[in-house]
């Protein structure tokens, strides 16, 4: 492998992972073409990389297979109104999902996903910082902390969370509820504690923050084509075809970085993978972003209170429906009603969005080559940890491409533990 050049790549997807993996090769001297349906300077550009909530949080390395979420989902299920909802015409086409979700939710497997989520997240910030210094985040990153709040009615998964994160060395600081109210407070007092990341980054505008890296990326010699793509090949050893729905391309190496909609992509290369989506939703308050001062996570709600340029976004909810179904209102009055709650000094909303998270049953990204074809890498799967995980993807997945030595472990994020 020692002089081994790459002679040329084409990744689908100018999402997060799309342009830091982009980012990263054109940086080591490989040519590279991004392909997305989408523009990513343009205004309908509205994939997840968009509209999230814009937390830069790698210390959110618990995620949901665990037992004590296990025991709570049928109640959260039958509930038309709270922060897990589900498309009943969906059940059916989420019965992979939720066996490997069943099959991976235990102590075991919560622990091994904290475990390998941590350690790819505390690099994340890090690789950010790398990218940083080549574009202007003037206003665009802040770094006063993420605080969640929560009421004591759950506060044994609180608990499991904060030893979780003690046992991992992630730097966390419990606050009561005075201390609280005293960073932010025009907040409701209607929970009992929280947790506070101190210096913790937090993007105030992820799409424009995407749009300066992919301009560096332009910049640098990457090309990029705006057409959809329909199939991903691997013709001979050394040569992959992405077909689009009007050309061919051929490239020696290709990425599979299309967010929830890369399982349409590896279905078609015969590897049945359980990718779905947890969907979720933002709107905007204009002007109002001044009431808070850093992200606001309300643990009970399943939601964030972001101050965005845009204005206060308030972001999140789970909802198991898949990619077809239309938005569900119900769901945007939830996140409506409850920011009212936390910030009665809201008035009307605008800019309903709904958003795709791709997700896997375990809630460890894929990174890695196909089971098949070698030269196909797959990159997506990121769920709730995408835009954090984003600049820290780019740096794996490059050298993963031009194979570089690491000192990671990286069979955990293989496809081929679904397998
Ligand atoms: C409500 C919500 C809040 C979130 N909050 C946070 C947060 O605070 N912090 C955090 O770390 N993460 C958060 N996330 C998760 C994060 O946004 C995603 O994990 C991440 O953006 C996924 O990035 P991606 O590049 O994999 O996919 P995407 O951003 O979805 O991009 C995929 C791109 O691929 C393109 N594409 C797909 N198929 C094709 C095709 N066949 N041909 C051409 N183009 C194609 C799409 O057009 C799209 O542009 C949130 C997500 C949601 C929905």
């Amino acid at each position: 492998m020692e002089n081994y050049k790459c002679k040329s790549v084409g990744i689908i997807g100018s999402g997060i992972q799309g342009v830091c993996i982009g980012y990263q090769l054109i940086k080591k001297g490989v040519p590279v073409t991004i392909f997305d349906r989408h523009d990513p300077l343009s205004s309908n550009f509205k994939p997840a990389s968009y509209g999230n909530a814009g937390h830069f949080s790698p210390y959110a390395v618990l995620k949901f297979n665990r037992p004590d979420v296990l025991k709570d989902v049928p109640k959260m299920l039958f509930s038309s109104y709270g922060p897990l909802a589900l498309k009943w015409n969906y059940v059916l086409k989420l019965i992979p999902w939720i066996k490997h979700y069943l099959k991976n939710c235990n102590t075991r497997s919560m622990l091994h996903t904290a475990k390998y989520m941590n350690q790819i997240a505390r690099s994340a910030d890090e690789a950010y910082e790398e990218i940083f210094k080549e574009i202007d985040i003037t206003n665009l990153v802040d770094k006063k902390g993420i605080i969640y709040v929560w009421s004591n009615k759950n506060l044994k998964s609180r608990e499991l969370e904060i030893k979780v994160r003690n046992d991992l060395g992630i730097k966390q600081k419990i606050l009561s509820k005075k201390e609280i109210l005293k960073l932010e407070p025009n907040l409701s007092p209607i929970f009992d504690a929280g947790v506070l990341y101190e210096n913790s980054m937090f993007a105030r505008d992820p799409h424009a923050i995407l749009k300066k890296i992919f301009k560096l990326f332009v910049d640098k010699g990457g090309k990029f084509i705006q057409e959809n793509v329909k199939q991903v090949l691997q013709l001979e050893k050394d040569q992959t075809l992405i077909k689009s729905e009007s050309n061919d391309y051929n490239f020696e190496k290709a990425i599979i970085a299309a967010g929830a909609f890369s399982k349409r992509l590896t279905d078609q290369l015969g590897e049945n993978i359980p990718l779905d989506t947890e969907r979720g939703y933002h709107v905007h308050f204009k002007n109002m972003e001044h009431l808070i001062s850093r992200p606001i996570i309300c643990l009970d709600r399943g939601f964030s209170l972001s101050p965005m340029n845009q204005g206060l976004r308030a972001v999140g909810t789970v909802e198991l429906g898949g990619l077809n179904n239309p938005p569900n209102k119900k769901r945007i009055d939830y996140i409506v009603k409850s920011a009212k709650e936390y910030l009665p000094q809201l008035g009307s909303h605008y800019d309903e969005w709904l958003g795709f998270r791709p997700s896997l049953p375990d809630f460890l990204p894929i990174l890695g080559p196909s089971k098949k074809n070698k030269n196909i890498i797959y990159a997506f799967g990121h769920d709730h940890l995408g835009w954090t995980l984003g600049a820290v993807t780019g740096k794996i997945v490059s050298g993963m491409v031009t194979g570089e030595k690491t000192n990671l472990d990286l069979d955990p994020y293989s496809s081929k533990r679904f397998n």
